[in-house]
């Protein structure tokens, strides 16, 4: 289905033009990270022709295949969607724009550890369970406060915003409420922090209701199955 890819790209970004009209932002503000997990090389070769370059992936050692299977493309921006265990902290360090789902404070400082020792920095969004599945990853809304204190004094970790997972439901309205909610909770959490952290990013939306998502402020929606299937 690799002849698909290009033209379900388009159709992604249109649906993404339309949601912004609709919502009255700049659609320049929806990054569309595309989800590799289950894509041949050949369907990541064919969306990389067509000049798109941020990829999204869940598990560290997969991503890391992928960067080596694509190292001839130095500007592709790699994004982990996933959970990040600490064990796996010093292998990111480096080699992602973005670390999407940090949902636990001694993976948060184990990363500003490393960076630091590397005489980087470290970016990364902090995974909210805003649906409180027990299921779901994240902290709790009711986390935030002591994950920011313990944050806030680690000069190689920025904290750019939130992720959050909708629940799988078939109808995408049913995820609306969770998106408005991670947005508020970055407004008050940005009102909070004043300079510590700019809280610029919501990484929300996938292939189910990334139209929703950015109709709520999604500024990077994370879409697989739209693409690739
Ligand atoms: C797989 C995955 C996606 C993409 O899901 P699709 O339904 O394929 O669009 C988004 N975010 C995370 C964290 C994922 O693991």
């Amino acid at each position: 289905m690799t002849e698909g890819v290009g033209a379900n790209l388009e159709k992604i970004r249109e649906a993404i033009r339309r949601a912004c009209e609709t919502a009255g932002r700049d659609p320049a503000g929806v990054r569309l990270v595309a989800v590799t997990k289950a894509a041949t090389v050949d369907a990541v070769r064919t969306l990389l022709a067509t000049g798109h370059r941020d990829l999204g992936e869940n598990r560290v050692q997969e991503a890391l295949r992928k960067q080596e299977a694509f190292a001839e493309i130095p500007d592709i921006a790699w994004h982990l969607i996933g959970p990040l265990q600490r064990n796996k902290v010093s292998k990111v360090i480096n080699r992602f724009t973005l670390l999407h789902a940090v949902d636990r404070v001694d993976v948060a400082e184990a990363l500003a550890l490393a960076a630091a020792e590397r005489k980087t920095r470290v970016a990364a969004l902090l995974e909210v369970n805003v649906s409180g599945e027990t299921s779901k990853h994240g902290f709790a809304e009711g986390d935030l406060a002591a994950a920011f204190a313990a944050l806030t004094d680690l000069p190689a970790l920025e904290v750019r915003g939130f992720m959050t997972m909708a629940p799988i439901v078939t109808d995408p309205e049913a995820a609306r409420p969770v998106f408005r909610r991670l947005r508020q909770l970055r407004d008050r959490w940005q009102e909070t922090l004043g300079n510590a952290f700019r809280l610029t990013e919501l990484s929300m939306g996938m292939s189910q209701d990334y139209r929703v998502a950015a109709e709520e402020g999604s500024t990077l929606v994370r879409v697989g199955a739209a693409i690739f299937q």
